[in-house]
Formats: structure tokens, C-alpha cells, sequence
């Protein structure tokens, strides 16, 4: 469990960093919650493919492209097969 002292000095950390907004409480057992925001402007990212967000499960690589029946790294090849349950990412 976390002392109030820790989490006070867990907040001027964030808030040393620039956070503002942060609020940091006990929360479980083992951990607390803490939120913060970084104060600036962001562009959301809008609506993307599925094939713009997956990751090739065997190098990594974030280029993978969709076929008919499996989604394909162009990396180092591997196939993401399409089911009718869904796709397997093993
Ligand atoms: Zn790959």
C-alpha cells in the first residue's frame, strides 16, 4: 500500500514534468491511479483501416495489407488468416 507521501510525491514528479491536472490516488492493493494531462494540441487520428492498425505478430512490422482471405506483412510475409470467427493473431 502505498503511503500519502508516496503519492504526493509521485504528483509533484508529473507535475514537474509538465503534467497538469494530475490526480493521483490509492486505488488497489497493489497499485494506484493516477491521470494527468500533457497540456498542448494533438491532431486525432480519425478513422483508420484495420490493416493501418495491426502489427505482424512474427518481425513486428506495422505495413501489412489486406488481402481476401488473410491480411499479409509485407515484410517478411506472414499471413493473418480470415475466418469466419475472426482473425488469429498468434
Ligand atoms: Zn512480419
Amino acid at each position: 500500500m502505498e503511503t500519502a507521501c508516496g503519492l504526493e510525491k509521485f504528483t509533484e514528479t508529473l507535475q514537474n514534468a509538465g503534467f497538469v491536472q494530475v490526480e493521483v490516488i490509492v486505488w488497489w492493493r497493489w497499485f494506484d491511479r493516477a491521470l494527468a494531462c500533457n497540456p498542448g494540441t494533438s491532431t486525432p487520428p480519425g478513422a483508420q483501416t484495420l490493416a493501418g492498425m495491426l502489427k505482424c505478430p512474427g518481425c513486428g512490422n506495422v505495413s501489412i495489407s489486406k488481402r481476401e482471405t488473410d491480411f499479409h506483412c509485407t515484410h517478411c510475409g506472414r499471413k493473418i488468416p480470415i475466418s469466419p470467427a475472426g482473425i488469429g493473431l498468434s
